[in-house]
């Protein structure tokens, strides 16, 4: 397969295109810089945005996988998200809006696959206490965690195809876009399923997030038009989808559909991704432009040291730069050598980017004006 132009990942036509002209520094899915994103493909029949799996993308992403760090800096057991104004776990979130679009049983089980430190399956376990829980990820060091949330009943790190257990829900929380085979992968997902079972997928959504393009080990790119495509060719049907569950992040809950005799037909989303792609690389090469001439002497704090942020540091190779977030659990850590501010510890005049898609940017920027009108904030537009 190395430096072979494998099949489209999606809809598995031949004829996928590379994009050579889109090329990106990269950020490792846990934070890190790395020299470059990789290559980029189009398919030409249905449009999805994928790697090319050359024998160097391979290796980084072994690499990556090898030293795998879940949570870089932050010690906050959740992530939070904001709802007007208020901090709630993002994972509590979804489960609330969700939980409109379907009534799950009072008992079952769930097996969430790519589950970390389990802090989804503590989320769902506290809205659906009857349901045992299960769990799915690489690391054995996980296990002893896993095990101790109440109704947690094993935890696997073999191979999925090898479980040996049917579930009534089964999760995938950003890992869908990490899977060299989402067809396939699907495919087995759909056989562990009892009948009448739920698939949950969440991941991040290009549309409206440039910077997801520099996650070195994503396979895949999606818009909530090539997941329910992906979702359809792996013969489910879609109960709901949303962009709106949670801001740049688009979901799927799907139940198989047995009605196979149907054949699945390919919508072809080329020339509105290949228009985005181009659209989102002008965009990110704008901000690099934007900042490459501010004010040299003068301090640049960037908000948030997660993947945007650690793009930005790395592409902008600025000699003194700070960090800046408003996880109290990482001030005064360091992160690519600078150190981590809260927000009331930055100096007076300061200036902080805040490297988000424009809409998002404004809100944190309006929230946090507030709190130091004393501080410059620019953000990209
Ligand atoms: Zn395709």
């Amino acid at each position: 397969m190395s430096n072979a132009i494998r099949k489209c990942s999606l809809c598995l036509s031949p004829s996928v295109e590379e994009l050579p002209e889109i090329q990106l520094k990269g950020v490792t899915s846990d934070c890190n810089p790395w020299p470059c994103s990789g290559v980029f493909c189009i398919c030409r029949d249905c449009g999805h945005i994928q790697k090319k799996m050359t024998s160097r993308w391979l290796k980084d992403v072994a690499n990556i996988y090898s030293e795998y760090n879940s949570y870089p800096l932050s010690e906050a057991k959740e992530q939070l998200v904001y709802d007007n104004g208020m901090p709630i776990s993002r994972n509590k979130r979804l489960l609330n809006l969700f939980s409109k679009e379907i009534t799950l049983p009072a008992t079952g089980k769930i097996l969430d696959i790519g589950c970390g430190k389990g802090q989804f399956l503590r989320c769902f376990s506290e809205m659906y206490n009857g349901w045992d829980l299960f769990g799915c990820d690489q690391q054995e060091d996980l296990r002893s965690e896993i095990m101790s949330i109440p109704k947690a009943c094993n935890y696997y790190t073999q191979n999925f195809e090898k479980i040996d257990e049917k579930f009534n829900f089964i999760s995938l929380l950003y890992v869908i876009e990490h899977l060299f085979e989402p067809v396939e992968m699907l495919r087995s997902i759909k056989d562990k399923l009892h009948d009448g079972g739920v698939v949950f997928i969440q991941t991040g959504d290009l549309k409206v997030n440039p910077f997801d393009l520099a996650v070195v080990d994503h396979c895949s790119y999606f818009t909530l038009s090539t997941l329910e495509q992906l979702m359809r060719q792996a013969g489910f049907k879609i109960i709901a989808s949303s962009n709106a569950w949670n801001s740049k992040e688009i979901g799927v809950l799907a139940q198989r559909d047995d009605n196979i005799d149907t054949p699945t037909k390919i919508i072809n989303y080329y020339q509105e991704n290949m228009d985005l792609i181009h659209r989102h690389n002008s965009w990110l090469t704008n901000i690099l432009d934007d900042l490459k001439d501010f004010d040299s002497n003068r301090k640049i704090g960037i908000l948030g040291t997660a993947i945007s942020g650690t793009w930005l540091a790395s592409s902008l190779q600025r000699e003194s730069f700070f960090w800046v977030d408003e996880d109290l659990s990482q001030t005064g850590k360091k992160h690519m050598g600078a150190v981590v501010m809260s927000i009331k510890m930055v100096p007076a005049n300061s200036m902080i980017y805040l490297p988000f898609p424009n809409s998002i940017a404004r809100d944190i920027c309006s929230r946090l004006q507030k709190t130091r009108p004393d501080i410059e904030f620019k953000y990209p537009q």
